[in-house]
């Protein structure tokens, strides 16, 4: 199929069984041929809609998240161009981390440490880039309408030369500064790693009442961590705890080290949490940093970079963190120091890529200050649009609950280069300029001879890298046009949508926010569309360890990319968590066959109408079915006004199936089939509604199934002047003046009666064909009056001889029409 254009299928043939595959991918490449999905930077008329949509991670698998992600991103970019807007819709890679350095390492073989940082760099590029061609195989066979002209990757020097710009306007402004500070540290990847990467597990933990020698004699202290105990610089009271009261500002000594130490009253000690005294470590975790601050305590550096103790850990120098806590322990027990032990839950954090509990560790890093940002980030939280509602209140909440600030650089290699170096002399910074970028402080020199400062030319690069958050973080800006082209950058900043799952809101949306609010003084984006997490059929979070896992190329190939589209859609209200079955899928695909089957059904017969005029002779069901077409228009549109594809879809869907096809069509078919030539203007009254009414439903599904309503339009379409493509066409506009509420009413009871009649001959176990020949009606004078007009649609549509409509009060007589207990029906065959 890879040649073709659309004028060269046969719609004959299209008229068979729809082959999901072979239409799909015949209009991915004749999409992209004719470019409906560019960007139009020429067009300075359209008004523009831009869509900064989260660059993935390439890890080479397009997963059912993936595909929802992308899903809701392509939902609204397809609407928004069909109501007449330039929509920039980019799609970038956020190539840098630590998997990839991991995947590097197994794929080729190699150890990072055997290679030299450029070499290691080129393989992690390389693996990248295979990747990246696996993920963007799926997202074409998605159809998703992205503006492939628009791609960028974090790990392009074109690309991280803005990082590192955006870097040093930063800290020109005084956002970055480089600083020692504990941070969070994982042992594992042996990096600095931000609030937004630890993830608080429930672990179980022994805890043990130690004696600590004091002054009058002892004090028991309880502590999970007793491999800290080298680290142990205070030990802690609550005021106002009455049992202790006289040992404050008295010491103990510390076991096993016989380090002194004071004992502090400090209202933050729980006093019903172990024996009510705590040791304070530098550091066992984030109260300890709080601590160590207010009271000027010293810092023991006793674990290492890579997990082990250092030599203030004495004895224990050298050993894991865990082998230590059963040495302390054994010697501890040994000198009767361990008076109980006993079993806890707590809550420890944990390296979000690779689960190892994390340290506090202090170390000279770089840091952007985000944390005085709060008051600013919460205003502009505010004024934005959030769908749903509930998502605005986690950046909210996130963003008041940190305590520290961004810690920016990381001790990785496959990273964007801090541009950055120093005086070897009097440690003076030396930021790149502009006009240096992109530039690798590991490798290159910086442009000026010797220090401003002190004039010494030993001058050092910086080694550390930047959070991949860094590189991704500025995309808003980026695609605007930052910074070579202002007048694009007015047009495209902010973002009109920031959509993005509920997982990525304290990551993702936050930097976002400080960066652009640090830089331009604005928030990066107007709205926010956040989808919930997909989960497995057994309702845990899908995930390949659980079973549940399904990858959206073997759903797509089962059923095509429009069936999984529609589970996308329709599987939850937007912004809940959303369950992948494959019956919602199967259901989706049995939507499109009979979409399908009613399009073939009508364009077969589409033969008497001219399409260029509106001026029909129209029946009851006409009217009835054109009255309900404008009211699903409508809803359909508001649904997509707010984002919420599930009562898009389901509308569309219901009217398609139940109302058109099972209802309307059913009627209509006998004006199809005679052959007498005074029933031509019924004849073409129904082909025009039929015309109007697959159009419009096609129009109204475009966005969500976009391949098979393009299969269709390209047959049903009127005139080579018609537009190209289905999304070329504009969104239809409500026609309020054909909603007739009178007509509605007087359809559904002939929908209900003629419902009624089959049911019966079925219940009867006659076929649908069988003639009647006579066929009763008793109703009341209303009802009789509402029938009157389309009596003849009920005989020519279910074949009967002779009608009579009568009032009767005996109940008796017939059977009640559903819905309408005063209606009563009977046949005679
Ligand atoms: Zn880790
Ligand atoms: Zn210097």
């Amino acid at each position: 199929m890879e040649n073709l254009s659309a004028e060269s299928v046969d719609p004959i043939s299209m008229l068979k069984r729809y082959d999901h595959l072979e239409n799909e991918g015949h209009w991915q490449t004749v999409w992209a041929d004719w470019g409906i999905h560019r960007f139009k930077s020429e067009d300075q008329t359209s008004p523009t809609y831009s869509i900064d949509t989260p660059p993935p991670y390439p890890s080479g698998e397009f997963h059912m998240g993936n595909a929802l992600n992308w899903c809701y991103f392509d939902f609204a970019a397809r609407y928004k161009r069909m109501r007449g807007f330039n929509v920039h819709f980019p799609q970038g890679w956020d190539c840098h981390g630590l998997p990839t350095e991991v995947r590097a390492e197994t794929t080729y073989k190699v150890r990072k440490r055997d290679l030299a940082v450029a070499e290691f760099k080129d393989l992690c590029v390389r693996l990248t880039s295979e990747y990246i061609e696996k993920m963007k195989k799926a997202m074409k066979m998605m159809g998703y309408s992205i503006d492939w002209n628009l791609e960028y990757k974090t790990m392009d020097p074109n690309y991280y030369r803005l990082t590192q710009l955006s870097f040093i306007l930063l800290f020109k402004s005084g956002y970055m500064y480089r600083g020692e500070h504990p941070v969070n540290w994982c042992p594992r990847c042996e990096t600095a790693i931000a609030e937004a990467e630890v993830e608080y597990v429930e672990s179980e933990g022994v805890l043990s009442y130690v004696r600590f020698r004091s002054e009058d004699g002892h004090l028991a202290i309880a502590t999970t961590r007793p491999e800290l105990l080298p680290a142990c610089v205070a030990v802690a009271v609550n005021p106002q705890d009455e049992r202790y009261g006289m040992y404050v500002g008295k010491w103990v000594d510390v076991p096993v080290f016989k380090r002194r130490v004071e004992i502090l009253a400090d209202e933050g000690v729980d006093p019903k949490f172990g024996t009510g005294v705590v040791m304070v470590c530098t550091f066992g975790d984030k109260t300890d940093v709080k601590w160590q601050k207010k009271y000027k305590l010293p810092i023991v550096k006793a674990i290492s970079e890579d997990g082990h103790m250092t030599e203030e850990a004495g004895r224990y120098r050298g050993l894991t963190m865990k082998e230590c806590q059963e040495a302390t322990l054994n010697d501890l027990q040994r000198e009767g120091l361990v008076e109980k032990s006993e079993k806890i839950k707590r809550n420890v954090g944990t390296c979000w890529r690779c689960h190892t509990p994390v340290e506090i560790i202090s170390r000279l890093q770089w840091f952007m200050k985000t944390k005085d940002m709060t008051d600013e980030v919460v205003n502009w939280t505010n004024k934005i649009t959030w769908v749903p509602e509930f998502a605005k209140h986690r950046m909210i909440d996130w963003a008041t609950s940190l305590d520290w600030d961004w810690v920016v650089s990381r001790q990785r290699v496959f990273a964007t280069p801090i541009p950055v170096w120093y005086c070897a002399r009097c440690g003076e910074d030396i930021i790149a300029e502009k006009d240096w970028l992109p530039v690798d402080p590991r490798f290159e020199k910086p442009k000026v001879e010797s220090c401003p400062k002190c004039g010494c030319q030993d001058l050092i690069g910086e080694s550390d890298v930047m959070d991949t958050w860094m590189d991704s973080s500025i995309t808003c800006a980026v695609h605007a046009g930052w910074p070579g082209n202002p007048e694009s950058f007015k047009r495209l900043f902010p973002a009109d949508l920031q959509p993005n799952g509920l997982d990525i809101i304290r990551t993702w949306d936050y930097y976002l926010m400080v960066r652009h609010l640090a830089l331009f003084k604005q928030a990066p984006y107007k709205a926010m569309l956040i989808n919930g997490m997909v989960r497995g059929a057994d309702g845990r979070m899908m995930h390949k360890s659980y079973g549940n896992y399904v990858e959206a190329t073997e759903a797509i190939l089962k059923y095509g990319a429009d069936s999984l589209r529609q589970w996308a859609a329709g599987g939850a209200a937007t912004g809940q968590d959303i369950p992948f079955r494959w019956s919602d899928v199967e259901h989706a695909r049995r939507f499109l066959t009979k979409l399908w089957n009613a399009s073939r059904f009508a364009i077969a017969n589409l033969r008497e109408y001219d399409r260029a005029t509106e001026e029909v002779e129209l029946q009851v069901l006409d009217r009835w079915l054109l009255s309900r077409l404008e009211k699903v228009t409508k809803e359909v549109t508001e649904a997509f006004e707010n984002f919420q594809f599930n009562v898009a879809l389901e509308s569309v869907r219901d009217f398609t199936w139940h109302v058109f096809c099972d209802q309307y069509l059913e009627a209509v078919k006998h004006r199809f089939y005679s052959s007498d030539m005074r029933d031509r203007s019924s004849r073409i009254g129904a082909e025009y509604v039929l015309y109007r009414s697959i159009l419009r439903v096609l129009q109204l599904l475009a966005p969500i199934c976009p391949h098979i309503t393009e299969s269709i339009y390209q047959l049903l379409k009127p005139s080579t002047e018609s537009p190209r493509s289905i999304h070329l066409t504009p969104w239809p506009s409500v026609k309020k003046e054909l909603i007739d509420e009178e007509v509605e009413k007087k359809g559904d009871v002939l929908v209900a009666v003629i419902s009624e009649i089959r049911r019966e001959k079925s219940k009867r176990q006659v076929s649908m064909r069988a003639p009647i020949k006579y066929l009763h009606i008793y109703a009341e004078q209303n009802e009789r009056k509402m029938l009157d007009d389309s009596i003849e649609t009920v005989k020519r549509t279910c074949n009967v001889g002779s009608v009579s409509i009568q009032p009767s009060d005996d109940l008796s007589l017939g059977t009640p029409v559903q819905e309408y207990a005063n209606i009563r029906i009977r046949l005679e065959f």
